[in-house]
């Protein structure tokens, strides 16, 4: 998501990790200070909690204490919660607990119960900046498929869909490739029951919502708030996911829905179903990518279909842990209670020695670390559930065949500390009111590839290439011509400041919401070993080629201008965008037509 970028990278990253990383002497060792050394038994590490909740600077003057509680944060239900776990463990819990409680927990969990995008939420990604993002997107689809032969049926999965405007802004747009519109047979990896009503609204379902399901999947044995990944060893707490039906969010009405069915309503533990009426054909909701299976569902009709996958901003959601080295070896940075004179509820610590996320994350990832990488390194974060997913997209592209197109803000390499929070598009403190604002972390590229290579799986990884050589390969430009000939002066200022967001680069001094997303957002790819995508391919083959040339497109590749996006697909611009497009700003086909 576009949370900026502090200038310096992550070692100024706007995040209060990020300086008290540069400042290990800063964070109160977890055993209070005095490097009582862990317990290990065998390879098991245990921690040492005895002085873990000796205030650190506590007073039992009243007064003292009075006017500390009367500056304290108002405490959140997840504050609270994470409080009892905290307590329950006997110490304090990892990061990367804090985060997936702090984001994804069924009741309080950022990502649980609000729509937290746009310019009226906390932050903005670009599909919500542009019609155009998802397009392009679309067009990456329609020519992979058509590298893969233009199989009769295609599954395509997205992971972590937000508000669904990709998806719909994508499928949309493809109607006009009317072969690969009607192979699709689409997958929605959500978590959150909130966000997978709204993604319900905007892909045009009808049928039974997916708050539903969620209502009869909590009572399904293993309703917890499921990662992506799984398998990382990070416990999210379980509870009833509540059902939010008066979410709707596009308020599309009945003749807006295009060739919709209706979906009988799902037993409990089945996948939610319903049929889209972008492209009139199945969209289902997981809540994990294991849970993802295209044969189980379509019988022999989607036996062996290869699939493609899209992962838009949703790596920097998933919890790190963030290591740090200290005369005690490699410890863990923990999320404990604070003292009742501090004012925010909780504090980081660090571990007294290692960890067992320590033990079983860091020398793997210091191993695929480069010599000069390793050298004087003083911290370290692990983002193991984002290095799982890699690794499962890159055995399902190896079997099955396809791709997968990862798009965030990161860096081919590895990062010290870039986890941040933001809230109404400002950094704020990542302790502060857990629940109310996003983390998210930046990432690390170069952990991915090793992932995928370290499993063995014939696939291989192509990138990173800046966002914008992604798009201008895919011929956003084109597009945006297209799109201007018929557009009124509002919206052609709304089109060009969202093509400058998505392509520009951040310019100094600008605030957080303008800056350009060009180059600080990458796109990698993870394939089936042979197939080059494009522009992956031509990127990697021609590394200096010009961006024009790459505009250009070659052989069969469907850029946006030669394919003539939209043609067939009912509307040209309709985009559920909120930064630049306004969802009001809708216009039917009358009003805007593509040209050429
Ligand atoms: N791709 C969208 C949304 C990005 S926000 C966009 O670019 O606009 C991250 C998304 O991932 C949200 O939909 C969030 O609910 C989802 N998410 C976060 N953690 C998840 C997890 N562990 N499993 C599945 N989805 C998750």
């Amino acid at each position: 998501m576009w949370r900026g970028l502090a200038a310096g990278g992550e070692a100024d990253g706007g995040s209060d990790s990020a300086a008290a990383a540069s400042k290990p002497s800063s964070i109160p060792a977890a055993d209070g200070g005095t490097g009582a050394a862990a317990a290990v038994e065998g390879t098991l590490v245990a921690i040492d909690r005895s002085a873990l909740f000796t205030p650190q600077h506590h007073s039992h003057d009243p007064a003292v204490l009075a006017a500390a509680a009367a500056h304290k944060e108002p405490e959140t239900e997840l504050a609270r919660h994470l409080k009892a776990l905290i307590q329950f463990r006997g110490g304090p819990i990892s990061l990367a607990e804090f985060m997936s409680e702090a984001l994804t927990n069924p009741q309080h969990g950022y990502y649980s119960q609000r729509d937290v995008f746009g310019a009226a939420g906390d932050f903005v990604t670009s599909p919500e900046i542009s019609q155009m993002m998802g397009e392009m997107v679309g067009i990456w689809c329609v020519s992979t498929w058509h590298q893969l032969g233009r199989p009769p049926r295609l599954h395509l999965v997205e992971l972590g869909p937000g508000r669904g405007t990709l998806m719909a802004d994508l499928l949309r747009g493809t109607a006009a490739f009317p072969e690969f519109s009607k192979a699709l047979r689409v997958s929605m990896v959500e978590v959150s029951p909130h966000l997978r009503c709204m993604q319900w609204d905007a892909l045009r379902c009808q049928g039974t919502p997916p708050d539903a399901a969620a209502a009869s999947a909590a009572a399904a044995p293993d309703s917890s708030s499921s990662p992506g990944a799984g398998g990382s060893g990070d416990t999210s707490s379980s509870g009833s996911l509540s059902a939010d039906s008066s979410s709707s969010s596009s308020g599309s009405t009945s003749d807006e829905q295009g060739e919709a069915g209706t979906a009988p309503p799902p037993a409990a533990g089945q996948a939610v179903r319903g049929v889209s009426g972008w492209n009139g054909g199945v969209v289902s909701w997981h809540r994990s990518l294991e849970e993802v299976d295209v044969d189980a569902e379509e019988g022999e009709e989607g036996e062996g279909c290869p699939a493609l996958y899209i992962a838009h901003e949703f790596l920097d959601a998933l919890p790190v842990h963030q290591f740090q080295k200290t005369e005690r070896g490699w410890c863990e940075r923990l999320v404990d209670a604070a003292s009742p004179d501090s004012p925010l509820h909780l504090r980081m610590v660090l571990s007294p020695g290692t960890t067992p996320a320590a033990h079983l994350l860091l020398p793997r990832r210091l191993q695929q670390l480069s010599g000069a990488q390793r050298r004087g390194l003083e911290a370290l974060e692990v983002c193991p559930q984002a290095m799982a997913v890699a690794e499962s997209l890159g055995r399902r592209v190896a079997e099955r065949g396809g791709a997968a197109l990862v798009i965030d803000y990161g860096q081919d390499g590895p990062y010290t500390s870039s986890l941040q929070a933001i809230r109404r598009h400002q950094f704020v403190s990542l302790l502060e009111q857990p629940g109310t604002a996003d983390l998210s972390n930046r990432v690390d590229y170069s952990a991915l590839r090793s992932s995928v290579a370290d499993s063995g799986a014939a696939a291989e990884c192509l990138g990173p290439i800046p966002q914008a050589l992604f798009l201008l390969g895919l011929g956003i430009e084109q597009r945006l011509e297209q799109l201007l000939a018929t557009a009124t002066p509002q919206q052609a200022a709304a089109l060009r400041a969202g093509y400058q967001r998505l392509v520009g680069e951040t310019s100094e001094g600008a605030a957080l919401h303008e800056e350009g997303m060009g180059s600080s957002y990458q796109a990698f790819c993870i394939a089936q070993r042979g197939l080059k995508p494009w522009p992956f391919g031509a990127v990697v083959e021609e590394e200096e080629e010009e961006v024009a040339e790459v505009e250009a497109g070659e052989g069969d590749q469907a850029g946006a201008g030669e394919a003539g996006i939209g043609e067939g697909g009912g509307e040209g611009v309709g985009t559920a965008g909120e930064q630049q497009q306004q969802p009001g700003d809708r216009q039917p086909a009358s009003n805007i037509t593509p040209g050429s």
